[in-house]
């Protein structure tokens, strides 16, 4: 009884012993220690390069690195961190709403200089028929004044003499009507083919809207122990945010609540022309990392 008693002591200070080395092994934190991350697999559908998603890893490090003031995040090819980019379905339609999106921006070009094209012809017409019109105000007074000649019974030669002015003037008549015709009708096939291009553009927006609108809410990423696997994202600085957000779990920090924070939950609200870590970011980072 007496040496089992005696030998419990050691023990309990050789657990303490352990206990405090274990607490002063963790004490350099996460982010003292650092990650290491590789590249584990880009899939092509993504058509992005192997150095382009360093860049965006680097990027997205950088987002917590500014804050903490030291690098955490490092490249290593035996890095502890796998970074995966797997395409399915989701990825795919980012794609195909990208490429209608485009197309309708090309159709919205064409219209708007189709547009502009009509309002051109329809400022000619305009010009065209105001030197028309002046054209055949002078026809009828001249035609006037031969009527006049007429009716006053004038002498042959008189009114022969306006006959021939008055003939004079037609031929410019007629050129100047053959203009406004030919304008007219350039101005009324580009509008029929105009409404066909904006029907068809229309069709197309319905289509998208249909299609594409709405709430969407799909995973662009998930993080696992040891592993990132980046799913979807709309362009580099959606992929730098959604990377950015995983490396945050990496580094042991759970959602927060403001919704334009890396750390939310959702990826919709934060500006990803300028990804900084919100107060709320900043106070999670603070209780797994000291800075
Ligand atoms: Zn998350």
């Amino acid at each position: 009884m007496n040496s089992a008693k005696q030998y419990v002591l050691p023990t309990i200070v050789v657990l303490l012993a352990l206990a405090t080395a274990v607490f002063w092994y963790l004490r350099p934190d996460i982010c003292q220690r650092g990650i290491t991350y590789t590249v584990g697999r880009i899939d092509a559908g993504f058509n992005l390069t192997e150095p382009e998603l360093r860049a965006a890893l680097d990027d997205a490090g950088d987002v917590w690195e500014e804050v903490l003031g030291y690098d955490v995040f490092r490249f290593d090819p035996d890095g502890d961190l796998d970074v995966f980019l797997i395409f399915d379905e989701r990825q795919e339609q980012t794609q195909i709403e990208q490429q209608e999106r485009a197309n309708l921006t090309q159709q919205e070009g064409k219209v708007d200089s189709d547009t502009e094209e009509i309002n051109k012809l329809e400022e000619q017409i305009r010009s065209v028929e105001r030197q028309y019109e002046s054209l055949v105000r002078t026809y009828d007074t001249e035609k006037s004044t031969y009527d006049a000649l007429i009716a006053r019974g004038a002498t042959t030669q008189e009114i022969k003499t306006q006959e021939v002015k008055l003939n004079s003037l037609v031929p410019d008549l007629n050129e100047k009507q053959d203009e406004l015709n030919i304008l007219i009708s350039r101005f009324n096939t580009k509008i029929t083919s105009t409404q066909g291009l904006v029907d068809s553009y229309n069709q197309s927006a319905d289509n998208y809207n249909n299609e594409f609108t709405g709430t969407r809410v799909f995973d662009q990423g998930e993080h696992t122990p040891g592993r990132i696997t980046i799913y979807q994202y709309d362009n580099y600085d959606d992929l730098v945010l959604v990377l950015a957000h995983e490396m945050g779990h990496a580094l042991g920090i759970g959602h927060v609540d403001s919704d334009t924070s890396v750390m939310h939950a959702q990826l919709e609200n934060q500006d990803i022309k300028n990804i900084m870590l919100s107060l709320d970011d900043q106070s999670a980072l603070g209780r797994v990392c000291t800075f």
